[in-house]
């Protein structure tokens, strides 16, 4: 991915304006002295990762969203895609019991998603994906799979079926990972990553699907980056909150409301509880985390949407990260750092201080 950035400027540039100077693109230093080029602010929308993509930034040099989409579908083609062949995870998945060799970067990731398997008690396990394939939740034909079946599935999932060794990944048989509760908030990872590069860069907030969001930098002037909470329970899609976020600062929502079916008036939607391959249904709504990785905030919200309020509270706290939780109640549960980033917009809602 490193030259990507650099690289693909060209291309984006010959692509969509021809105006553009050699030296326009080559990010040339020339006389003015930085401080005193304009910022420019350039919003886009996108779509990659199978979501929305929304993305401002501010920059004293060329609009350089293009590759913010570009970056994050490659990250999804070679690295995520559980349909690309050729993707990493795709390859793992394939390889029957043998072991793999992965490359520095998904061996990096895959360190700290069993770290936070551990952590959160198994209650983050990225070894569902069969199972919730067998629900097609977000398919074409979402239905509620015979006990049994559900059963077959859980004797070969499980993270513990993970092995590493050097950067030789093994799935014991029959055992598959998928990152899908994390795979945004990596492209988030990336996509900061790639900023630190770009001097000219100044700030941007990047949105994925509405429910992982990357802040960087700052807006020229300084006034936080604000983040719209969804409410679970509006049809409309209205906003309940507003969460504030500092450059290098990384949030993602968790809902039983975006992937979801209703059948005899229960619903099932697309978190399960590991231990039993059914969604899971403890009052919650939906769960934000913010922190200072992507992945992290996304496997975060995953997990504490699993545990439950109470137990959450202490993984919330090894991570270091701000919680918020929204209940069938219409109560919004906030852990202390998250109290003083939130603004309640609904009154529909009553906020809480936990611990
Ligand atoms: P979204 O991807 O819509 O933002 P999440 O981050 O909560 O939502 O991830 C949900 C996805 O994660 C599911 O579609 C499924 O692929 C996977 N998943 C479901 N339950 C778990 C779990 N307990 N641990 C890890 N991944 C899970
Ligand atoms: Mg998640």
């Amino acid at each position: 991915m490193k030259q990507k950035w650099i690289a693909g400027v060209g291309v984006f540039a010959v692509v969509s304006l021809g105006i553009l100077t050699a030296s326009g693109f080559q990010n040339e230093k020339d006389e003015k002295p930085r401080n005193e080029k304009e910022i420019q602010m350039y919003s886009d929308t996108d779509f990659a990762m199978d979501t929305v993509v929304m993305e401002t930034l501010y920059t004293t040099g060329e609009d350089k969203n293009p590759l913010v989409g570009e970056t994050l579908r490659e990250v999804e083609q070679t690295l995520l895609s559980w349909t690309n062949e050729n993707s990493q995870i795709s390859r793992l998945n394939r390889a029957g019991g043998a072991s793999t060799e992965v490359s520095s970067e998904l061996l990096g990731y895959l360190e700290m998603i069993l770290q936070l398997a551990e952590d959160s008690k198994g209650a983050f396990d990225p070894t569902l994906g069969e199972i919730i394939r067998l629900w097609d939740i977000s398919g074409e034909n979402p239905k509620v799979p015979g006990q049994e079946e559900v059963e077959t599935l859980l004797q070969t999932s499980g993270y513990e079926k993970i092995r590493l060794e050097g950067k030789q990944v093994t799935l014991e048989e029959g055992c598959t990972l998928d990152l899908g509760a994390i795979g945004k908030g990596i492209g988030c990872d990336v996509i900061a990553e790639e900023l630190q590069k770009q001097e000219e860069i100044t700030g941007m907030i990047l949105n994925l699907g509405g429910s992982s969001v990357m802040a960087y930098g700052q807006k020229p002037d300084q006034s936080q980056w604000k983040v719209a909470l969804t409410d679970p329970r509006d049809v409309e899609g209205g906003y309940l909150g507003a969460i504030a976020l500092k450059g290098g600062e990384f949030l993602a929502t968790s809902g039983d409301y975006e992937k979801y079916f209703m059948e005899g008036g229960k619903r099932y939607h697309h978190i399960l509880d590991p231990q039993t391959g059914y969604p899971v249904w403890n009052g919650l709504t939906s769960v934000t985390v913010v922190c200072d990785s992507g992945l992290l905030a996304d496997g975060l919200s995953t997990a504490c949407f699993v545990l439950g309020m109470e137990d959450a509270l202490e993984l919330l706290e090894k991570y270091n990260a701000d919680g918020a939780f929204a209940d069938e109640e219409h109560n919004i549960y906030l852990t202390a750092g998250m109290e003083e980033r939130f603004e309640l917009l609904k009154n529909t809602y009553t906020t809480k201080l936990l611990n």
